[in-house]
């Protein structure tokens, strides 16, 4: 199973994303967390990265398309996975579409989780992540057991940098940008299937648990 997740930042790609990978027993791969990660650490490539996200702005195409490449290829993506958050521009898009062609393989489905921009900014205010292990929470939608305490790993959770509204803001731009073109991209290629991301996140869920199974 491979699959692209795609939508505006806030939509709820990786919460469902995370939940696709557990019912399915595959990977969730965020090029977000991998560069969250990195700067973590304290990496060239974290230091680069954070100069981007910090702006709102996307970090350059080689960069992550080579980073995403190597993830998948190591052993546990042999089987599948869950994309979250790349491709998000058609270079990169390309780029994967011909590695896996000359893999002889190909993504299974680009599900587009649609939330309208009015309700992301929302989302995004009330969004909390682990300083930890990266679990992310909503305030109100999907709070943690403990407040401001993550249920998985009991590290704090904070307000991401980028979450601020005036970054959110220039996020959303540069998702209609540069982002949102990829919609037409995958439906194209036939396998782009669009979900409602304003419901209730369980009934997103069991929408995109119906769609696969189908
Ligand atoms: P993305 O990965 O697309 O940036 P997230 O999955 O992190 O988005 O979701 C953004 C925020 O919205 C998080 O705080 C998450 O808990 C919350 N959220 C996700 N899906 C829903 C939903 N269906 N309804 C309400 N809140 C949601
Ligand atoms: P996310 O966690 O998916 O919301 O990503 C957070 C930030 O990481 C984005 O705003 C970008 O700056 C950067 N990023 C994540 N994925 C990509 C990508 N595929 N291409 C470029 N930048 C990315």
């Amino acid at each position: 199973m491979k699959i692209i997740m795609l939508g505006a930042p806030g939509a709820g790609k990786g919460t469902q994303a995370k939940m696709i990978a557990e019912k399915y027993g595959v990977p969730h791969v965020s090029t977000g967390d991998i560069f969250r990660s990195n700067i973590k650490g304290g990496t060239e490539l974290g230091k680069l990265a954070k100069s981007y996200m910090d702006q709102g702005q996307l970090v350059p195409d080689d960069v992550t398309i080579q980073m995403l490449l190597d993830r998948i290829s190591q052993d546990d993506c042999a089987k599948g996975y869950i994309l979250d958050g790349f491709p998000r521009t058609i270079p990169q898009a390309e780029s994967l579409t011909k590695a896996l062609d000359d893999r002889r393989e190909m993504i299974d489905y680009a599900i587009d989780v649609d939330v309208p921009d009015e309700a992301i900014v929302n989302r995004m205010s009330g969004r909390r992540a682990c300083v930890g292990c990266g679990a992310t929470y909503h305030i109100v939608y999907n709070a943690p057991k403990t407040e401001n305490i993550c249920d998985v790993c009991g590290e704090k959770l904070i307000l991401r940098d980028d979450d601020k509204p005036e970054t959110v803001q220039k996020r959303l731009s540069v998702y209609h940008e540069q982002t949102q073109p990829l919609i037409d991209y995958y439906n194209n290629e036939g396998i782009l299937v669009s979900v409602d991301g304003t419901k209730d996140l369980k009934d997103v869920f069991a929408d995109i648990v119906a769609m696969l199974e189908a």
